[in-house]
């Protein structure tokens, strides 16, 4: 009798160990598929939880041309299918779920997916990366999805034939007016500044597009519209204050993003705009266990290779900290 209670004891005991998570990944672009891919190779059967939107970025984005071993470029959709087919091939387990808060004061840690399910990790990889940033004005609320777009590869389709604005002065701001300048009968390019802050080779291929009219030193006064969506935006010189509206249908945000990290906040150092602070030269964060890879956790660079790098990275981080944890743990018998 003692020895079958001692024997179920153990199995229970089992049971609930075997149910935790060794690694489980939060985020689905570049960063969370790579820390997946390591960590699955490496015998961690992780889990990965998607987030709101599988694939992350890249998904909104065309050519990716800039990432290493693809010639002649790879649509952003597509390299995001391979690179989960890629995870998964090795033993990832890919959850479509949205982690909506976490619990790092104890060990191990507990992630809440969908506000509802509790899923319990020795190791928690955050690979949750930015989301676009808006302006900040009503009217870009009162046509949101109905003119108001932060994403051209996304919704440009709709606008094919039609006038469009695009803010912004970055790469994105330039990839998206040239994406657009191919669908739309003209792009307006609203540039805060006098110089853009995109790439050369970008900058140059916008100014070499007849139908991109770029502002100079201009600003979005409103956006104007009716029942049927958006038909102009007001805009504003700001070195003249002169103001004048052009007629538009789509307006396009693309102002840079900000780190998806806020449900991480009473747990981790950040700095002033959300980014997580890691130990230098490693994924590490201030928690035990817990990595930060990708752009959740990168102001500077926030590239897919950059950031496929750090979730490479995350993964070994993840892998050292299990086995130190086990070596402490036969140690201590
Ligand atoms: P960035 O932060 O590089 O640029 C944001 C741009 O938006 C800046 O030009 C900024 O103006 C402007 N801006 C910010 N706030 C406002 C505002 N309130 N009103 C008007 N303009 C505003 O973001 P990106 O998304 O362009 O790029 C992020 C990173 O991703 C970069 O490292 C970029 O190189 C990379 N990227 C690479 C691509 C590629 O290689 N295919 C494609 C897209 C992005 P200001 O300059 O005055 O500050």
């Amino acid at each position: 009798m003692r020895v079958s209670l001692t024997v179920e004891a153990l199995c229970f005991k089992y049971e609930v160990m075997s149910e935790k998570v060794k690694v489980l990944i939060i985020g689905s672009g570049p960063a969370g598929y790579t820390a997946a891919i390591y960590a699955a190779r490496a015998g961690l059967n992780p889990i990965l939880y998607t987030g709101g939107q599988p694939g992350g970025q890249l998904t909104t984005t065309n050519d990716v041309e800039n990432f290493p071993g693809y010639p002649d470029g790879i649509n952003g959709p597509q390299m995001m299918i391979d690179l989960q087919k890629q995870a998964e091939r090795f033993g990832t387990k890919v959850n479509y779920g949205l982690v909506t808060s976490v619990d790092f004061s104890g060990y191990p840690h507990k992630i809440t997916i969908d506000e509802k399910e509790v899923v319990e990790a020795e190791t928690v990889i955050i690979a949750t990366g930015a989301t676009a940033k808006y302006l900040g004005i009503p009217s870009e609320e009162t046509y949101n999805n109905r003119g108001v777009s932060a994403c051209a590869v996304c919704d440009g389709y709709f606008y094919r034939g039609k006038e469009v604005a695009v803010v912004g002065a970055g790469d994105s701001a330039a990839e998206e007016a040239t994406y657009l300048s191919k669908l739309c009968t003209k792009v307006h390019l609203l540039v805060r500044r006098d110089e853009m802050r995109a790439s050369k080779i970008m900058q140059s291929r916008v100014q070499k597009t007849p139908n991109i009219e770029i502002h100079w030193n201009t600003e979005t006064d409103e956006i104007l519209g009716d029942e049927s969506g958006v038909t102009g935006v007001r805009l504003v010189n700001n070195t003249t204050k002169e103001k004048k509206v052009i007629p538009i249908q789509g307006f396009f945000l693309a102002i840079g993003h900000k780190p998806n990290t806020d449900i991480f906040k009473d747990y981790l150092d950040m700095d002033e705009s959300g980014y997580i602070k890691v130990l230098p030269g490693s994924t590490k964060t201030k928690v035990e266990g817990v990595f930060a890879v990708g752009d959740a956790a990168d102001r500077v660079y926030r590239q897919a290779v950059t950031a496929a790098g750090t979730g490479c990275m995350g993964a070994l981080d993840a892998e050292k900290f299990l086995a130190a944890k086990e070596a402490e743990l036969i140690g201590s018998h």
